[in-house]
Order: structure tokens, then sequence, then C-alpha cells
């Protein structure tokens, strides 16, 4: 059976983009707005050779009357209630901000494998904000462009050792 695999963090860091990557098709929607995924979406992917039940989180920012953080709260709960793994992206361009740290903190207290992605990672610029990630506890990041397929041979690795 393939491995359930969410993909969490917070808006516009890319987790659509390799959503859609994995998956092969457009299915997720991308757009330089954040937020814009409004649900969660699931589609059969993989990488490499190893089947994935993908599951991209919708962002949080078109909050109407609940708190940012309570939205940002049910979704995130809800995919990685069902996945087996999670992939926690953060932007390496932008470097850790107060929103990574609230999802490390959740994060943190599952018991279920969470392997940090530092996306945008194609330009060298973007150094700094890998050490930043590392900061965040979940040991190395694992460097990579979803928009570019950077990277993907050690997102294989780190998956299939954590699956
Ligand atoms: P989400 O909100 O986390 O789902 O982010 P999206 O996948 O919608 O991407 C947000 C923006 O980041 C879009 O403009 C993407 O084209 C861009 N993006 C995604 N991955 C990369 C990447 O590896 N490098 C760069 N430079 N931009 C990226
Ligand atoms: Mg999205």
């Amino acid at each position: 059976m393939a491995v359930k695999v969410a993909i969490v963090g917070r808006p516009n860091v890319g987790k659509s983009t390799l959503f859609n990557r994995l998956v092969g098709k457009r299915l997720a929607l991308v757009d330089d707005r954040p937020g814009v995924t409004r649900d969660r979406r699931y589609a059969e992917g993989a990488i490499g050779d190893l089947p994935l039940t993908l599951i991209d989180t919708a962002g949080y920012e078109d909050v109407t009357d609940e708190s940012l953080e309570a939205r940002m709260r049910a979704q995130t709960e809800a995919a990685i209630e069902d996945a087996d793994l999670i992939l926690f992206m953060v932007d390496a361009r932008e470097g850790v901000t107060p929103l990574d740290r609230i999802f490390a903190d959740r994060l943190r207290k599952i018991e279920k494998p969470v392997i940090l992605l530092a996306n945008k990672s194609e330009s060298r610029e973007s150094g700094g904000g890998v050490g930043e990630a590392h900061g965040l506890g979940f040991g190395e990041p694992v460097a990579i462009s979803a928009e570019h397929g950077e990277g993907m041979a050690d997102l294989y690795a780190a998956v299939a050792a954590a699956a």
C-alpha cells in the first residue's frame, strides 16, 4: 500500500508545487497568492519507484471568523492525523518565520516521522535559510527546489528511510 504523505507548512512555501511534481499532473492549484489552496487534496503519486498517497494542505489565510492559528490547526491536524509521514516545508530563501515556528512546535509533538524540507533552494543565496531551518530541531533539512525538480534524490532517500 502506498505510504500516505502530508505536505504541511505555512502558505506560499511551495507545498502545492511539490504535490504537483510528485503527482505528475497539475491537480493542485498553484498561485502566487498565499493560501490559495482551499481544501486538502489527495492524489496518488510517487517519488522514484516509491508509490505515495499525497495530501496537499490548504493555506489558512482566507480567514473570516476563525483565528489564524485555529485555521492552521484545523488544516494541519486533519492532514497529520491521516498521514503516515509528514513533509514539513519551509522557504529557504525567506528563512524561518514565526508561523514556521508555530508549525514546528506542533509537529515536534507528533509521533510520526517528520522530514523537514527547505524549498526554493535552487539558488546559492538560499544557504542561510537552510541553516536557520536546521535550528527548528528536525535534523538536517532536505534542500530541494520543488519548482526545478532539484534535490529529489535526497528527498527520495529521506522518504524511503522514514517510511
Ligand atoms: P503553497 O502555498 O505552499 O502551496 O505554495 P505554492 O506551491 O502555491 O507556491 C507558491 C509560490 O512559490 C509559487 O509562485 C511557486 O511558483 C513558487 N515556488 C514553489 N516552489 C519553488 C521553488 O522551488 N523555487 C522557487 N524559486 N519558487 C518556488
Ligand atoms: Mg498550496
